[in-house]
């Protein structure tokens, strides 16, 4: 559920999401400048409000922070991102994967490449070739790590079937919570 808010002049869009496992109110402002308040089931949604004014000087400062961050980083970007950035991005995911893989599943795959792709994050090729959008670096270490799950999983079940589900679930529990998140990002996962 979107809503708005006025913290300190600034008006402040959040989207509310109502949790059965959560015991009291989190606020989580993610690096992309989406603002998420997770409350118990039944929470009183006009108690939000008292709350976030509450807390409004680390809501804005958090905002701000990731605001001046995403500026900086689309100006270093640019057209030229994947150029500078896949050797770095293809460093880091082979070793996270290479990790995660040995860690909870032990798969067999061919290579590992880093493409720049415009709408997905990352693919897998029924070759066992793991492609990845170099954009994984700027993401936090919980997204990389999902997404890096997700096409090892595909290894194995080339679908998104439960049984595939299940299998991501061994590695990350709380993967749902995850796709949630990714998805407010715009690129979608394959
Ligand atoms: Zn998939």
């Amino acid at each position: 559920m979107k809503q708005q808010i006025s913290l300190h002049n600034k008006v402040v869009d959040y989207s509310v999401r109502r949790s059965n496992r959560a015991k009291r109110m989190r606020l989580a402002v993610y690096c992309d400048g989406n603002f998420v308040v997770t409350v118990p089931k039944d929470f009183p949604i006009n108690s939000i409000d008292k709350y976030l004014i509450e807390k409004s000087k680390w809501v804005v400062s958090k905002l701000d922070f990731f605001e001046k961050l995403n500026k900086r980083q689309k100006l270093s970007l640019g057209d030229d991102g994947f150029v500078v950035y896949k050797d770095k991005a293809l460093k880091m995911v082979t070793e996270r994967l290479t990790e995660l893989n040995n860690e909870h599943y032990g798969f067999k795959f061919n290579k590992i490449a880093i493409k720049n792709q415009k709408t997905r994050w990352g693919s897998c090729s029924k070759k066992r070739n793991l492609n990845f959008n170099y954009k994984i670096l700027f993401l936090s270490p919980r997204m990389r790590d999902y997404i890096i799950i997700h096409e090892l999983c595909h290894l194995k079940e080339f679908n998104h079937s439960n049984k595939f589900w299940r299998l991501v679930a061994k590695a990350i529990p709380n993967y749902a919570d995850i796709v949630e998140e990714l998805k407010l990002k715009g690129l979608m996962i394959g």
